[in-house]
């Protein structure tokens, strides 16, 4: 053939809008023309040479023993140039259902066997109708028309794919959003054979809607032309004939991107919820409308004394015994009630008869309810404000304790005035006395000068006591020990006070021995003197006051007893802190600062002593005072050198 005319037997071809391939005896593909290219997807130099069969699945490749060019072929005649349904198969690998007829021409030797193909898209065309057409028709044709359109229309305005899929399964049908999930043209779809999307997923549900059964299918959806991958769920139901036998199925599509999207989310909102609820410092917990535990969070279990796990579809009574069935009744109001309970506060041991340390809880309780109003239970946030409270009452304490200082500073002030003021009265009145009897020349009373001595020794004391009583308070009270006779410093402090008895007799028992303490002086005899001075000031009535001396191993203990007023019981601990008076001993009748025991502790205290007292109100008291024997102080002797210490 001359080449003019071959270009323009080619130009022919390629205008032709139904693929040819040519090929030789041998099978081997010749030409192709513009149509093939289009539907298939090769350039034709890419094709010549190559097996036709190359353009068809395998499994189509040899058919009945023969192979398929010759199978068609000798096909030809039974069918009398009706064309074949085959799979031609695309360059991607998608298969696509064609319509082929097959010619030869030639001899043997130069025979050339002819494919023309067609492509099946007559369902999609007519889904293409345009609405005139329809629209002009009349009768029963015409409303039949209608409904078809209409249906048309509603799939192709779906918002999800929709495809219908023959017994082949062969896709007859679809719209243009199913062709957008699998990324090509709706024209290149229709035909396609639904196995060559390669998901068994999608196959199996194809087989059950072929079977009548209705399925469902989600999963990612791998486009082979496009390569990207779509989250889908698809429902498969099967399509009926008329005579009642499934035809086919549909599938509708979903695009669930954005819904993975939106779960995923969630899944990530609730994860930071759970993780604020397991955390949060409140307890937290849902009981549901049996009163049964769902969930609590750490701190609630923490409370409850069980681990979190252990409470799920409990009750408070199961997991807690008696407590719980108590705590229980404040859930049980909300469900019967609806109402909520706040800010409930509660003991461990008073409210819910909890054995252990008292605790102290705050509680809320509410109803939970879904939108329609409905009650799923009641939430529980219980707060554990032990460490709150206990912290409360101690700064309450603190505040009595303050209150009372001041008190007792403000007592003291008036005590200490009146005190201080009271010996200058009559020493004042003495010395006018004095100087009045010496203006006229009269002799000097030595008892009126006495008098005026004892208030001035009074009024030293008073003084006195308050100074020791500050150095005390700053730890500088100093103390000078020494090796001290205790018994003889006794029997002197009483012949000292010889003078003040008055209508008291005084009785001292000691043991021959000699006792001798580590001592100072003049402070021991500060406390001796003190506790005389006491029986005598609180024995208004007189009496004797017992002073005995008493020697245990090495411990001298000295106890001075009155037939005073006595101590109430409530009162003897704090006799001697600073300040303290007991209130029997009004300020009126018995004269003092509150300052003597508390100035005597701390020097036996620091002599490494006790000071006590045993005592009844209206039964008199005996005041105690157990000091270290100087022999239980000396240092151990040392072995290596017992002569030194012999003399
Ligand atoms: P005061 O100067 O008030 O006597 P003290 O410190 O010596 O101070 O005594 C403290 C308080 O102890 C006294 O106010 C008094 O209530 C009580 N008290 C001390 N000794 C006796 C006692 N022998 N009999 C009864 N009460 C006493």
């Amino acid at each position: 053939m001359a080449a003019g005319a071959a270009r323009e037997l080619e130009a022919i071809l390629d205008a032709a809008v139904d693929p040819f391939i040519a090929c030789g005896p041998d099978e081997r593909i010749l030409h192709i023309n513009a149509a093939t290219e289009r539907l298939l997807g090769w350039d034709r130099e890419q094709l010549v040479g190559r097996p036709v069969t190359d353009l068809f699945p395998p499994r189509l490749h040899r058919f009945h023993g023969l192979s398929l060019p010759r199978y068609l072929l000798s096909r030809r005649k039974a069918l009398g140039g009706r064309p074949t349904r085959v799979f031609a198969r695309r360059r991607d690998g998608v298969e696509l259902q064609v319509e082929v007829t097959v010619g030869a021409t030639g001899l043997d030797g130069d025979e050339r066997i002819v494919f023309t193909l067609r492509r099946l898209h007559e369902v999609i065309d007519s889904l293409e109708e345009p609405v005139e057409h329809i629209s002009s028709g009349s009768g029963v044709a015409s409303h039949q028309q209608t409904v078809d359109r209409l249906y048309r229309l509603l799939v192709e305005n779906a918002p999800l794919g929709i495809f219908h899929f023959d017994r082949n399964p062969v896709i007859t049908a679809c719209n243009d959003l199913f062709a957008s999930f699998i990324g090509t043209s709706k024209r290149n779809l229709v035909g396609l054979r639904l196995l060559t999307l390669r998901d068994e997923g999608i196959m199996t549900c194809v087989r059950e809607s072929l079977a009548g059964r209705p399925c469902d299918y989600e999963g990612v959806y791998h486009s082979l032309t496009t390569g990207k991958e779509i989250p889908v769920r698809i429902r498969f139901a099967p399509c009926y004939a008329e005579d009642g036998t499934v035809e086919g199925g549909v599938g509708i599509v979903e695009d669930i991107t954005e819904r993975r999207r939106v779960e995923a989310e969630r899944e990530e909102n609730l994860a930071q919820l759970d993780l604020l609820f397991r955390g949060a410092p409140v307890g937290i917990g849902f009981l549901d409308t049996n009163l049964r535990y769902v969930r609590v969070n750490e701190t609630l279990a923490r409370i409850n004394g069980i681990p979190a796990e252990d409470h799920p579809g409990h009750t408070l009574p199961e997991l807690l015994g008696e407590p719980g069935a108590i705590a229980e009744q404040g859930p049980r109001y909300v469900l019967r009630t609806g109402e909520p309970l706040v800010d409930q506060e509660s003991t461990s041991d008073e409210d819910l008869g909890a054995p252990g340390p008292r605790r102290w809880f705050r509680g809320n309780l509410y109803p939970v309810r879904t939108p329609d109003g409905r009650v799923l239970g009641v939430g529980v946030l219980i707060e554990d404000i032990t460490e709150r409270r206990r912290a409360e009452e101690e700064r309450a304490h603190l505040y009595r304790e303050a209150q009372e200082a001041i008190r007792v500073r403000d007592d003291f002030l008036s005590i200490a005035s009146h005190e201080l003021k009271t010996p200058l009265t009559p020493l004042s009145l003495r010395l006018a006395t004095l100087e009045r009897r010496l203006e006229r020349g009269e002799n000097l009373d030595p008892g009126v000068l006495r008098h005026a001595r004892h208030q001035l020794t009074r009024l030293t004391g008073l003084i006195n006591d308050l100074l020791d009583a500050s150095r005390i308070e700053a730890g500088r009270l100093a103390l000078h020990p020494e090796s001290t006779r205790f018994d003889l410093l006794v029997e002197h402090t009483l012949a000292g006070m010889e003078g003040q008895k008055g209508n008291h007799t005084f009785e001292f028992e000691h043991p021959r021995e000699p006792i001798s303490v580590h001592g100072d002086t003049f402070r021991l005899e500060q406390v001796v003197s003190n506790l005389l001075e006491n029986a005598l000031k609180y024995s208004p009535d007189g009496g004797t006051i017992r002073v005995r001396l008493s020697l245990t191993e090495d411990v001298a203990v000295l106890s001075v007893t009155d037939p005073g007023i006595g101590i109430p019981e409530d009162q003897q601990q704090q006799l001697f802190d600073r300040y303290f008076r007991a209130r029997n001993a009004s300020t009126r009748s018995y004269g003092g600062l509150g300052l003597g025991l508390y100035i005597s502790r701390d020097i036996v205290e620091r002599h490494g002593g006790r000071i006590w007292v045993e005592s009844a109100p209206g039964q008199g008291s005996t005041f105690y005072v157990a000091l270290p024997t100087l022999a239980s102080v000396q240092p151990a002797l040392p072995q290596v050198w017992p002569d030194r210490h012999l003399h």
